[in-house]
């Protein structure tokens, strides 16, 4: 059995490796001239970690990362406002988890899919991200949203983080929020929300406003951004798609990750569910010793990710319109809001999502004598 799988980021990556344990032939079509993954760092929880133990790379990301152990709300003078303890996600470096779902996979660099109805083989996955020709193709009426907010990302060296080994969320007047997540060795990694426009300012100008804006705020926020280099500043607007795509389309197209249900980064899931729909593909469809048609199993495919990935991503939306919510919030509505607020309602709300487990188990640890 032959795929093709368009896209080669965290979602493609996936699906090429879980696809490629059941026995099937797969080629990835990236459009990028080479593999490297821009981006900062990704929080995973224990969802994406059992998929990645599924496609046996679990071990390698741990190692690469670091465990998620705290964090909290807090106001921009640095009181806390909740402090949750948290048991089971990492923080890793983008590039790292990429470099690992990357190794051994056959993949076309600089192949940019444009006819996605041409594309011939026994199974078309779309993991072509948020603007994914692929859905276009089979799903034009799917809308991106945009959510009025915008972010900045960077990873800066752990030196700068001082004695904070939590990291954490703070939340500022006008809908300012700032978030670190410590990386271990391989540094901190920052981001901002806050609300649009998009800026078109150089980045040094763009650091400049950041490093203005959040000058009084507490401690390690000023340092993360004085260490912060211009040239690894990452900025985009924080985009959905309303409603979440179908993920299958006939006989032999699926779609996987931001191509199917793009996610407001609330809930630090959109790369989870990508990893979740990967393995969940790759456990359904025929392999190996066979079983069942592709179509059928799209079929189940799609009912059973598409109102997961609605949910989670209805959720996180719903928390980045109150975490973002613009106005002079006063210490008092703070700590009212503060159940509601991305710490607490991320811990809350990820730990719940976090429950998944792959549907079969694990093709990585059959041995070649088909022993587990
Ligand atoms: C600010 C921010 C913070 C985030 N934080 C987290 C987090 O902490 N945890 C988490 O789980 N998720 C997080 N996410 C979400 C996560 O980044 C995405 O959900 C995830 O990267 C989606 O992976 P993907 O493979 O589906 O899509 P993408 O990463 O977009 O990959 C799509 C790939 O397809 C290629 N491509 C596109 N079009 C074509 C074409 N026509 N032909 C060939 N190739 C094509 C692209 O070049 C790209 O390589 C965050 C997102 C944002 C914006």
């Amino acid at each position: 059995m032959r795929a093709i799988v368009v896209g080669g980021g965290i979602g493609g990556l996936a699906t090429a490796r879980g696809l490629g344990l059941r026995g099937w032939e797969v080629t990835v079509l990236e459009r990028q001239p080479s593999l490297e993954a821009a981006g900062a760092g990704l929080s995973l929880w224990p969802n994406a970690l059992r998929a990645l133990d599924w496609l046996g790379v679990g071990g390698p990301v741990r190692a690469a990362g670091a465990p998620i152990t705290g964090g909290g709300l807090r106001t921009a003078a640095g009181a806390w406002l909740t402090r949750v303890t948290v048991a089971g996600p990492i923080a890793v470096h983008r590039a790292d988890l990429h470099e690992i779902l990357a190794e051994g996979l056959s993949v076309r660099t600089g192949a940019a899919v444009t006819d996605a109805r041409s594309l011939d083989a026994d199974l078309i996955v779309g993991a072509d991200g948020i603007g994914s020709a692929v859905r276009a193709a089979y799903a034009p009426q799917i809308r991106i949203r945009d959510s009025g907010q915008v972010s900045w990302r960077s990873v800066v060296p752990a030196s700068a983080l001082g004695d904070d080994r939590d990291g954490g969320e703070t939340m500022g007047p006008g809908g300012l929020r700032f978030g670190y997540v410590p990386m271990g060795p391989r540094g901190v990694y920052w981001y901002v929300a806050a609300p649009a426009p998009l800026r078109t300012t150089a980045p040094a100008e763009q650091l400049a406003e950041l490093r203005a804006a959040f000058g009084d705020w507490h401690e390690p926020i000023p340092r993360l951004l004085a260490a912060t280099d211009p040239g690894a500043l990452l900025h985009h607007p924080l985009l959905d798609l309303h409603p979440v795509a179908p993920m299958r389309f006939g006989a032999r197209v699926a779609l996987v990750g931001d191509a199917a249900h793009a996610m407001t980064p609330n809930l630090g899931q959109g790369a989870c569910q990508a990893l979740e729909d990967a393995v969940t593909l790759a456990a359904l469809v025929p392999g190996g010793r066979g079983g069942g048609s592709v179509e059928e199993a799209l079929r189940e495919y799609d009912g059973m990710r598409r109102p997961r990935v609605a949910m989670v991503a209805r959720r996180s939306w719903q928390v980045g319109r109150v975490a973002g919510a613009r106005g002079a919030v006063t210490s008092a509505m703070v700590r009212a809001l503060a159940r509601l607020t991305p710490a607490s309602a991320t811990a809350r709300g990820a730990e719940r999502v976090a429950a998944w487990e792959p549907p079969t188990a694990t093709p990585a640890l059959t041995r070649a004598d088909g022993r587990r």
